[in-house]
């Protein structure tokens, strides 16, 4: 099952293309690295395909073949965007009521066992958590949602290099313990190298490479922060990799 799928999908700002003729099947049960300098429509594909932005050309569907944006869409998925909007004066336990008010699926468990596990404390202030504390509170929420598909737009940006650590281990024990699809967009690829089982490198709007790491490894003959990297550098559209690229 292809957990995003889009067709010569295209948005456009007045005279600006954010993203261009993408064309992409992003296959389910991997992390999806999704990479690209700033500027480069990442941000723009992952809130088309989470129903947040409207395309301006072609189509894009979700958890194998559901319209993005329609409620079935909106119930699989979870978005943890950019800067995790999260209530600085409520207490952490309120934060949490107020996620399950606004959630028809919601596992009150699964929330209060990660955050003890976390040791972070629900009276604190959502306010005074450090950074990486924060972070993991916007996961936590997103995970207690029971995802099909968890999307995660630049969640390392403002982490230090233990709190990134924690936190994608935290992403990666939840893709394994729920059976989840990633998919999430970062510039920090030392990290990445690690985690992720999928990359698609996007540049100018359009999509420069896509698919497996393990197979782009042996293709390529180098590692994944490498590979991203020529890709970045070249900015020509390439089919390395077998499962996707078009
Ligand atoms: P970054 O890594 O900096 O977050 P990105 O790859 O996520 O970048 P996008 O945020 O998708 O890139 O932006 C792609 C292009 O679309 C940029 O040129 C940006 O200025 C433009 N853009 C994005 N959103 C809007 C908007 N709401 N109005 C006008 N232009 C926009």
């Amino acid at each position: 099952m292809n957990v995003i799928e889009s067709t010569a999908l295209g948005k456009r700002y007045r005279r600006t293309w954010a993203l261009r003729d993408c064309t992409l099947d992003i296959p389910g049960g991997h992390i999806v690295a999704l990479v690209g300098p700033n500027g480069a429509g990442k941000t723009t594909l992952l809130t088309m395909a989470v129903g947040l932005t409207r395309p301006t050309e072609g189509g894009v569907t979700v958890l194998g073949g559901v319209p993005a944006g329609s409620p079935d869409a909106l119930e699989g998925i979870a978005f943890v965007a950019q800067d995790a909007p999260l209530y600085r004066n409520l207490p952490v336990a309120d934060m949490l009521r107020v996620a399950r008010n606004l959630n028809r699926c919601w596992d009150q468990r699964r929330a209060d066992d990660r955050l003890d596990r976390l040791g972070i404390p629900p009276r604190q202030q959502v306010g005074d958590l450090s950074g990486g504390q924060k972070a993991q509170l916007a996961l936590t929420i997103a995970l207690a949602r029971r995802p099909g598909l968890l999307v995660l737009d630049e969640p390392l940006a403002a982490l230090d290099p233990v709190a990134r650590e924690d936190f994608m281990a935290s992403v990666v024990e939840a893709a394994r313990e729920d059976d989840l699809s990633v998919v999430l967009s970062s510039h920090v690829l030392a990290e990445l190298e690690r985690v992720a089982t999928y990359l698609i490198v996007l540049a100018g709007g359009q999509v420069q490479v896509a698919g497996s790491v393990k197979e782009l490894l042996a293709s390529h003959g180098a590692g994944l922060e490498e590979i991203a990297l020529r890709h970045l550098r070249a900015g020509v559209p390439t089919t390395s990799g077998t499962d996707t690229a078009r």
